[in-house]
């Protein structure tokens, strides 16, 4: 009799108990205007959960009362720990500090502004239990100007076409790891990580969880234009070579290009009658030369900027600077 193996057999079931650690981790940049709000909600949602839990909450150099509240927060209730790292090192950097100082089970991430709801990771966390490592957000709806949702969504197929990994499409940071995936992660040395990126990279079971993306319940997005691009670029260029190779080909092409306009200069030197009666008359090719020089320095220029980036990549690696400083944590002041 031949016996079909489902996953959940293969791969164990987890269980929630009150001895599962779950470990909240959520990057806050001047985000004191929802701080209160996404405290009751995540402690509403983890409440629901009825497992033991630590939340990290990582103050990415903020200006505002955003430190002050962890603080208060953390005298309150000393489940909620704060680290707080010395300037603005951005979002990314900010949940790897968090990645580092978790110690759950399981490994949850969120945005401060309750863009993503804690309440889904009510479902995640029973995807957990079924036996999937990550358990990702893939945002269905996004609440945001049509601009930026249509520059997301260029990205993310750019990223896809250009990545050597399967990096899948519209998941951002939200979602659980299991602890494995996290350690795994931790293994990884870019000086500037992108963590979607990342957690693909390190495989495990992984699946996706569509979701609703709420628009943010107050202050503005820290995430600006010059933050946006330069998560794009790590993420193009930190997760693949393709680039360097378009750029080769762009060389083929232009010469190919190039190569036709030689050969037909030739045969119009050679037929210039036959030429000027077909609407081709030879006459000094100012314009022509132009276009080829401004064309070939333009393809120049690109192919070096896409050099460039890789080498700062290379140079920023080696210089094996730490990815953050931390200059204060909740739990130092707990305990002098
Ligand atoms: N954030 C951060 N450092 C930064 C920018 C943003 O820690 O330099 C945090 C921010 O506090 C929020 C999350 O990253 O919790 C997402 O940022 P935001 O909501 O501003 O970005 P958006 O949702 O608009 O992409
Ligand atoms: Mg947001």
């Amino acid at each position: 009799m031949a016996t079909t193996v489902t996953h959940e057999q293969q791969h164990p079931a987890r269980s929630l108990s009150r001895h599962t650690v779950v470990s909240v981790i959520v990057p806050c940049y001047n985000e004191a205007p929802v701080l209160n709000g996404l405290r009751e909600r995540l402690q509403a949602a983890m409440n629901a959960w009825g497992t033991d839990f630590e939340v990290i909450l990582v103050d990415d150099g903020s200006q505002d009362a955003t430190w002050d509240m962890i603080r208060q927060f953390h005298r309150q209730d000393p489940r909620w720990h704060g680290i707080r790292l010395s300037r603005n090192y951005g979002h990314q950097t900010a949940l790897w500090a968090g990645l580092e100082a978790a110690r759950g089970d399981v490994v949850a991430v969120l945005d401060a502004d309750l863009q993503d709801p804690p309440e889904a990771l009510g479902d995640f966390l029973w995807r957990w239990q079924q036996g999937y490592d990550v358990v990702y957000a893939i945002r269905h709806n996004r609440k945001e100007n049509p601009l930026l949702r249509a520059a997301y969504h260029i990205f993310y197929r750019v990223l896809a076409f250009l990545a050597e990994i399967d990096i899948p499409l519209d998941a951002g940071d939200f979602c659980v790891m299991d602890r494995r995936v996290v350690e795994a992660m931790r293994l990884t040395r870019e000086q500037e990580p992108f963590i979607r990126g990342l957690r693909a990279w390190v495989g495990f079971r992984q699946v996706g969880c569509p979701y609703v993306r709420a628009a943010r319940v107050a202050g503005a997005s820290k995430y600006t234009l010059r933050k946006l691009v330069r998560l794009a670029t790590s993420g193009v260029f930190s997760f693949s070579v393709r680039p360097l190779r378009l750029a080769v080909w762009l060389g083929f092409a232009v010469s190919l290009l190039s190569a036709v306009g030689v050969i037909f200069y030739f045969v119009q030197r050679l037929f210039p009658e036959a030429f000027a009666r077909a609407g081709f008359p030879l006459v000094p090719g100012f314009a022509t030369i132009i276009i080829a020089l401004l064309f070939l320095g333009g393809t120049q220029l690109i192919c070096l900027g896409i050099l460039g980036e890789y080498v700062g990549r290379i140079f920023e690696n080696v210089k094996g600077r730490p990815r953050f400083i931390a200059s204060e944590t909740t739990d130092a002041e707990a305990s002098p």
